[in-house]
C-alpha cells in the first residue's frame, strides 16, 4: 500500500506518528494509499526548521524570492498535468475541471511574481518641519495554511505563494482526504530553489491543527473549511496571539429575474450547481426563481439535469464525477431525504445512480429540488454536493431580503437585463462575492476572495492586496535629522502649528 508521508527541509519527512488516514480513488471507491497523521512533537519538530529558516528567508531582497516564485511558475506550467491528475485520483473531480482550478492557483503566484513591487510602502516629506515620515511592510515569521478537501491545488495556493513571497516561512496542513497535491507543490518548490525550511507539508488531523494552534512560534494561521472548524480556529488561533483568516461554509444564491435571459441563467446555474458535483464553496445551491419565471425555470433545469454525464474524473465525456468519500456520499443522499420529508418536490432524484464497471464508485446523479422554503434544513444547511433547490419568491425585494437574511455570504448572483436591479442588488446585498450575469464570481488572483458573516471569520480576505497586507505588518517611522543646536525636551503632544 502507497504511503504518504510530510515534507519538511527540503525532502521527505516520516516522522515518528504511527496514525494513519485512508486517501480514496473516489471513482472506484477503494483505498489507494494511507496518510501519516503528524503528532504534536512532529508538527513542534517542523515549525522548529520553519522558525530557523525564517531570519535568512525574509533577509533576502523581494526580487530574489521572486525568481524563485517565476522558476515555480513555469515548473507548474510544465507538471501541470501530473498535478492535475493527482487531483483528479484523490479528489475525483473530472479533469478539465481540476486543470481549472490548477490554473487558478498558478495566477496567485502570478500574482505573488510582483512582489518587489507590491511590498513598496509609502513615504511622505516634511510631515513636520524637517520631518519626514514612513511606512513600510515586514514579514511576520511562520506562517501556517490548513486547507479543505475541495481545491487541494488552487486553496493552498491563495496562501503560500503570497506568505513566502513577503518572507515568511510556510507549514501547509492539507486535508488528509487529498494530500498528494501538496506534496507535489512543495518538491516543484525545492526544485524551484526554494530554500531548505520555508515551505513544509504536514499531515494531519485535529492534534496537528491543535498542535499549531498553539504552538508559540506561529505567528499566523490562515484556514479555509466549513464553518464550524472556521470558529474553532479562529477563536484558537486568536487566544495564542495569533493573526487569523478562517474562511467557512456558504449557501450560495442565484437570484434569476423575470427579465433575464433564461437559457443563459439556466446554462451558469447547471454549471455552478453541478460542476465539480457541487463539492465547491462557490457552488450556487439555491436559485431564486422571482416572479412568474420558476415553472420555466424548473422544467428547463429538470431537463438538463436529467442529462448529466455522470462519470470518472478521468473519462472525457465525464461532466460531473464521484463525490470525495463514501461518508460525504452518505452525508448528501440524507440531506435529500430530509428534504422529501420536509415536503419540498424533488423535481430530479439522482440517489439511485448505479454507473457499471463502477459499482463502489462514490457517485450520486444530480438532484433538484422544487417548492423549497426558507424554513426547511436543506435551504438552511450546506449540502456541498450537487443538489440545487429552488425557492419561489414574488419579486426582487423578496430575493434580496431571503439572501440577506442567510447565516452565510459567501457568493451570489444576479441574472438580469435591467440595470437598475443589479445596481440596487450590487448596493444591498450583504455577500463578499457578488455576480451579475455570472454564475460563480470568484475574484481573480489580484482581486481578493472572502465572504461575508459566517463565510469568513477575520478581518483579511485571501490574496491580491488583502494577502500581502494578512502575510506582513506596518511599520511607519517618523525620522529627523539635526545638526547643530539640539532642541529642548517637549512635553506636550507634538502638532503642527
Ligand atoms: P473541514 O472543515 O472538514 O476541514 C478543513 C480542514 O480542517 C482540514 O485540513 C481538516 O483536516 C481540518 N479539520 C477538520 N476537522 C477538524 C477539527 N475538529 N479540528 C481541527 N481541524 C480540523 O472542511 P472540508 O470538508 O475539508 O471542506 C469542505 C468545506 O470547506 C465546506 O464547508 C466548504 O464550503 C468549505 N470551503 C470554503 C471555502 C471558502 O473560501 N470559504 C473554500 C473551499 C471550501
Amino acid at each position: 500500500m502507497k504511503k504518504i508521508h510530510h515534507f519538511v527541509n527540503g525532502k521527505a519527512f516520516e516522522g515518528d506518528s504511527k496514525k494513519t488516514s485512508d486517501v480514496y480513488d473516489p471513482s472506484i471507491g477503494e483505498v489507494s494509499a494511507k496518510v501519516t497523521l503528524a503528532t504534536k512533537q512532529d508538527v513542534d519538530k517542523v515549525v522548529d526548521i520553519a522558525h530557523s529558516a525564517f531570519h535568512s528567508w525574509s533577509s533576502t531582497p523581494a526580487l530574489q524570492r521572486a525568481r524563485i516564485l517565476f522558476k515555480f511558475k513555469e515548473l507548474i506550467e510544465k507538471n501541470s498535468d501530473e498535478l492535475t491528475k493527482i487531483i483528479v485520483a484523490e479528489h475525483g473531480k473530472v479533469y478539465d475541471d481540476a486543470k481549472g482550478s490548477l490554473t487558478r492557483g498558478l495566477e496567485v503566484v502570478e500574482f505573488a511574481c510582483g512582489i518587489p513591487h507590491l511590498l513598496k510602502g509609502e513615504f511622505t516629506e516634511n510631515v513636520g518641519r524637517d520631518v519626514d515620515s514612513w511606512s513600510i511592510r515586514q514579514s511576520l515569521g511562520v506562517c501556517a495554511g490548513i486547507t479543505p478537501f475541495n481545491f487541494p491545488a488552487m486553496v493552498p495556493m491563495w496562501m503560500f505563494p503570497i506568505a513566502i513571497a513577503c518572507g515568511n516561512t510556510f507549514i501547509l496542513k492539507p486535508s488528509e482526504k487529498d494530500p498528494s497535491c501538496a506534496l507535489m507543490l512543495a518538491k516543484l518548490l525545492t526544485e524551484a530553489g526554494l530554500p531548505d525550511g520555508v515551505f513544509n507539508v504536514v499531515n494531519g488531523d485535529k492534534e496537528a491543527v491543535d498542535a499549531l494552534l498553539e504552538n508559540k512560534k506561529i505567528s499566523a494561521i490562515s484556514f479555509v473549511g466549513s464553518t464550524p472548524i472556521a470558529k474553532y480556529i479562529y477563536e484558537n488561533a486568536a487566544k495564542n496571539e495569533k493573526r487569523v483568516q478562517a474562511l467557512g461554509g456558504a449557501k450560495n444564491h442565484c437570484v434569476v429575474m423575470p427579465d433575464s435571459d433564461l437559457d443563459q441563467a439556466v446554462n451558469g446555474l447547471m454549471g455552478a450547481a453541478y460542476g465539480s458535483a457541487g463539492e465547491r464553496c462557490m457552488a450556487q445551491s439555491v436559485a431564486v426563481a422571482v416572479g412568474d419565471i420558476g415553472d420555466k425555470l424548473v422544467q428547463k433545469l429538470s431537463e438538463k439535469v436529467n442529462a448529466l454525464k455522470v462519470g470518472p474524473g478521468m473519462d472525457s465525456n465525464s461532466e460531473m464525477g464521484p463525490l470525495v468519500t463514501k461518508e460525504h456520499l452518505e452525508k448528501v443522499k440524507n440531506y435529500v431525504d430530509i428534504g422529501v420529508k420536509e415536503g419540498a418536490k424533488l423535481a430530479v432524484d439522482g440517489r439511485n445512480l448505479k454507473l457499471q464497471g463502477y459499482e463502489k464508485g462514490f457517485y450520486i446523479g444530480g438532484c433538484l429540488f422544487d417548492h423549497v422554503t426558507d424554513q426547511m434544513r436543506i435551504y438552511k444547511e450546506e449540502i456541498f454536493g450537487p443538489v440545487l433547490s429552488v425557492v419561489r419568491v414574488k419579486d426582487f425585494e423578496s430575493a434580496v431580503k431571503l439572501v440577506n437574511n442567510h447565516e452565510y455570504g459567501n457568493g451570489v448572483s444576479l441574472f438580469t437585463r435591467d440595470g437598475d436591479s443589479a445596481r440596487t442588488f450590487v448596493n444591498k446585498i450583504q455577500v463578499g462575492m457578488v455576480g451579475i450575469n455570472i454564475p460563480i464570481p470568484v475574484p481573480m488572483a489580484f482581486h481578493s476572495f472572502g465572504g461575508w458573516k459566517r463565510s469568513l471569520f477575520g478581518d483579511h480576505h485571501m490574496h491580491g492586496m488583502e494577502g500581502v497586507r494578512f502575510y506582513t505588518k506596518l511599520k511607519t517611522v517618523t525620522s529627523r535629522w539635526p545638526s547643530g543646536i539640539r532642541s529642548n525636551p517637549e512635553f506636550t503632544m507634538p502638532t503642527m502649528k
